[in-house]
This record gives structure tokens, C-alpha cells and sequence, in this order.
């Protein structure tokens, strides 16, 4: 049969990106897990994915209740769950002030990281259920997140700190909008999600991997420069960026070829290994990359892990 994929922002992008490359194989069939689904329709409408291999389900990731919501419809349809990609994400690098989630999270860790960590909590069972020969669930990291790389020290870098802002609630009431208890940034604020989230796929791998046999995996596809993702940036920066990260760093990366990427982490046979954070060479080969001490710090991710099930009423 044919595998069902379930990729949350798939309506730009790299999600969209893999929506196509995967549904072009005709092995998949692509369930796109989107806030808006006008846009989604004409998004895939004009990527041309045929009308067979896709079904859009509202999921806003900035609400608990839509995550719930978007898990019951999942499970009326019927459709079975192979593999999940978490790839959707918010970046504010120019916002004076937090914006927030309906619970109140500052918006990039609240979606970024704590929607999807309640789906894929949620999904667990969906994904153990699947009598798909290898189950996946993949979350999409970011070398922006990784200290350990020349990208990944551009100021202001990553720190998840005591984890204090985190385990008060992000709300700005009580506690502080950011997960190390400082003034809010919200360039620090979408590279700490990405910390998360790479620290979410490894306690997944230590927790569920052995019992379950599901591949957790996460990766870095590149420099995507022309996606929605910088739309918020200053026109300057979206205007040079590209060229930049084409002739400087030399990190560009189409949307095609980055979603041929996240493609082969859903479904090659050779990219099965569970725990790994991919990434790819100058020649697009993949390879098991090292992430930043803070981003593979096993300690720090039980506790991340243990404070998000909290906030997200899992426990
Ligand atoms: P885009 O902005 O093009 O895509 C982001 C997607 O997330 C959109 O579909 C957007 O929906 C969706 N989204 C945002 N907020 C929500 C929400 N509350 N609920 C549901 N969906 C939401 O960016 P990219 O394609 O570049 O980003 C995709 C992933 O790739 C991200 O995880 C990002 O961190 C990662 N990444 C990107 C890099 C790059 O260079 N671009 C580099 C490394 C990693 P909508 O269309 O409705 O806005």
C-alpha cells in the first residue's frame, strides 16, 4: 500500500517542497497539516500535486485545542499514520514585542516547539499502530540552533540557560517570554525552538525507540533563503540574504532540492538509522552530523521534555 505522511506546514516552503516530491513518487500519500487551508489548496494546486495524493486538515500549532482537534479528525479519516513531519515554524527576528500563543506561550517556542511536542506525543500511538515497514517521525531542526557551527554563533545564540522562563510559562505574567528567563529576542527566540526540537527527537530516540521500533530523526536541509520563513525580516536582509548564503556561505539550498531532502529522511531505505540529525555535504550526500553540546545535552532534554509535558497538560 501506499505510505500516508502527515506534514505540518505544508503550505510554503520546505513543507511544500516535500509534499511534492513526495506525492511525485506515487508511494505517498501526503496529509497537509496546515493553519490555512485556502492557501494550502492553491499552494498545492499550483506545485501541481495531483488531487489523489493529498488531503488538507486544519492544524494551527498555536493552539492546544487545534492540536487536539486536528488528532480526533485524523483519526475519524481512517488514514493510517507512517510517518509525521514536524516542519512548520514561525521566526520574529524583528519583533519589539512577544507575541503569543491562545495559552499564552511567547508564539515561536509555543508553536515551534510545544505545538508540535503535543502532537507528536498525541501521534505516538497513531505511528505504533502502523503496519508500515518503517515508521518515522521527523522533526525539522536548524543549524541556527547548533553553537557548535559558524551559523550557529551569530549572535544572539541559542540558550536554553535553567530552563526558568520555560517552566513559568513563557506568559511574560509570571515568568519571563524566554525559556532562559531573558528580555525577549525574537531571533534568540526561534533558535532556542530549534534547540527544542532537536533535543525532543533525541529523548524520543532514548524513550520509544528501542520499545516501538519508530525511527526518530532530525535534520538540517540547508540555507532555504527564499522561503516564507524570512518574510518578517527587513526588506534589505531579504533582498541580499539569498545571493549571500549563494556566493558567500555557500549554504543556499533550493526549496526543490531541500525538500528532495526531507523527502529521502521520510522514506529511503538507507536513511533509517533512529536518533540522527542529518545533514547534507557540497555534493548533496547525506551524513550523520554532530549537533552543539547544548543541543545533544541529555540531561537538559529530560528536562525539556519533562516541563513541556506539564505545560501542555500531558501529565
Ligand atoms: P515557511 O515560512 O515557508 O514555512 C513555514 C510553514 O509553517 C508555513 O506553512 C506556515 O503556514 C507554517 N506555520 C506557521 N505557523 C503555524 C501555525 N501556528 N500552525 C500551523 N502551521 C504554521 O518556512 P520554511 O519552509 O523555511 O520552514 C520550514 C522548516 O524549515 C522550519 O521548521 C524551519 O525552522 C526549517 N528551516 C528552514 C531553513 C531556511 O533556511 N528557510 C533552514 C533550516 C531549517 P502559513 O503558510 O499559514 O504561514
Amino acid at each position: 500500500r501506499k505510505g500516508t505522511v502527515v506534514i505540518t506546514g505544508a503550505s510554503s516552503g520546505l513543507g511544500l517542497a516535500t509534499a511534492k516530491a513526495l506525492a511525485e513518487t506515487g508511494k505517498w500519500h501526503v496529509v497537509m497539516a496546515c493553519r490555512d487551508f485556502l492557501k494550502t489548496a492553491r499552494a498545492a494546486k499550483s506545485a501541481g500535486i495531483a488531487k489523489e495524493n493529498y488531503t488538507i486538515m486544519h492544524l494551527d500549532l498555536s493552539s492546544l485545542d487545534s492540536v487536539h482537534q486536528f488528532v480526533d479528525n485524523f483519526r475519524r479519516s481512517e488514514l493510517p499514520l507512517d510517518v509525521l513531519v514536524c516542519n512548520a515554524a514561525v521566526y520574529l527576528p524583528t519583533a519589539k514585542e512577544p507575541r503569543f500563543t491562545a495559552e499564552g506561550f511567547e508564539i515561536s517556542v509555543g508553536t515551534n516547539h510545544l505545538g508540535h511536542f503535543l502532537l507528536a506525543r498525541l501521534l505516538l500511538d497513531d505511528l505504533n499502530k502502523s503496519d508500515y515497514p518503517s515508521r518515522r517521525l521527523i522533526i525539522v531542526g536548524s543549524i541556527t540552533g547548533n553553537t557548535n557551527t559558524l551559523a550557529g554563533n551569530v549572535p544572539p545564540k541559542a540558550n536554553l540557560g535553567d530552563l526558568r522562563g520555560l517552566a513559568g510559562g513563557l506568559n511574560g505574567l509570571n515568568s519571563s517570554v524566554m525559556i532562559d528567563g531573558g528580555e525577549f529576542d525574537g531571533a534568540k527566540a526561534y533558535k532556542d525552538s530549534k534547540v527544542c526540537n532537536m533535543l525532543t527527537m533525541q529523548e524520543f530516540h532514548r524513550r520509544y525507540h528501542e520499545e516501538t521500533g519508530i525511527t526518530f530523526a532530525s535534520l538540517y536541509p540547508g540555507c532555504i533563503a527564499t522561503t516564507g520563513l524570512f518574510r518578517e525580516h527587513i526588506p534589505l536582509f531579504r533582498t541580499l540574504f539569498p545571493p549571500f548564503q549563494k556566493y558567500i556561505t555557500k549554504g543556499y539550498v533550493s526549496e526543490d532540492e531541500a525538500g528532495k531532502r526531507l523527502a529521502q529522511v521520510v522514506s529511503e531505505p538507507s536513511l533509517t538509522k533512529s536518533g540522527v540529525y542529518w545533514s547534507w555535504n557540497k555534493t548533496s550526500a547525506s551524513f550523520e552530523n554532530q549537533l552543539s553540546e547544548e543541543a545533544s545535552n541529555a540531561e537538559k532534554a529530560r528536562k525539556v521534555w519533562e516541563v513541556s509535558e506539564k505545560l501542555v497538560g500531558l501529565v
